[in-house]
């Protein structure tokens, strides 16, 4: 699996992905490109369908796959190779970021999550990766609102922590917990997806947490991913 990503990631200098197909061609990363390759690699791991589910934001949902199999550039990586350079997490400058220090551990992160948490039934703050995969793992074949939205948000926190990492690094462009929790969720809304009501009392609350619509037999999420 590492291999798999190995061979076909790349992230250059501004912290754009790029992919490499398996005919060895360098592209930007393209949702149709990934899910061929991956489909001929038949890549599968049992957290497959955390990540990967048919509602799923295929932007965040390569960045949280990536996360989760750290294959992001973190500075805990660049510190190897730049031993005598000093770095910092660009969240909150107290230590040099990794998978976990940067979505989990800083304090900027925490801010984040505390927000968007009320959005979710989830309990408690993640603490790492790993964690959230096995959380959500047992519940992630069903295709039920909660486990879906789980999922959606999760991955789109991870993407917009990282996308707000990379962006006070190479465009110093900054924004605050709030910013970055009104942009995550407004994100999520712009996108419109539906799937059948399985539970109305879980619905329910699905509803009431994010303003969302029903028609007939089927929850229509007008802006959710
Ligand atoms: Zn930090």
């Amino acid at each position: 699996m590492r291999d798999i990503i190995k061979h076909h990631v790349f992230e250059d200098n501004d912290g754009t992905v790029q992919w490499v197909t398996n005919k060895g061609n360098k592209v930007s990363y393209s949702t149709g490109q990934t899910w061929d390759d991956l489909k001929v690699n038949k890549v599968n791991v049992p957290w497959h369908h955390v990540v990967w589910f048919p509602q799923a934001n295929p932007k965040h949902a390569f960045i949280m796959w990536l996360a989760i199999q750290e294959r992001l550039t973190t500075q805990d990586k660049l510190m190897k190779w730049y031993p005598l350079k000093t770095f910092q997490c660009e969240l909150c400058g107290k230590e040099a970021d990794s998978i976990n220090h940067l979505f989990f551990g800083c304090e900027y992160s925490k801010a984040v999550w505390l927000e968007v948490k009320k959005l979710l039934l989830f309990r408690g703050l993640p603490t790492n990766i790993h964690a959230i995969v096995q959380k959500i793992a047992v519940f992630s074949y069903r295709n039920q609102i909660w486990d879906v939205i789980n999922r959606i948000t999760i991955a789109a926190t991870v993407y917009n922590v990282w996308q707000e990492r990379n962006s006070r690094i190479f465009k110093g462009r900054r924004r605050s917990e709030s910013e970055l929790v009104k942009c995550i969720v407004e994100g999520i809304k712009l996108n419109p997806t539906s799937f059948k009501i399985k539970n109305s009392v879980s619905m329910a609350r699905a509803a009431k947490n994010w303003g969302l619509d029903l028609d007939g037999s089927r929850l229509v999420i007008k802006h959710l991913m």
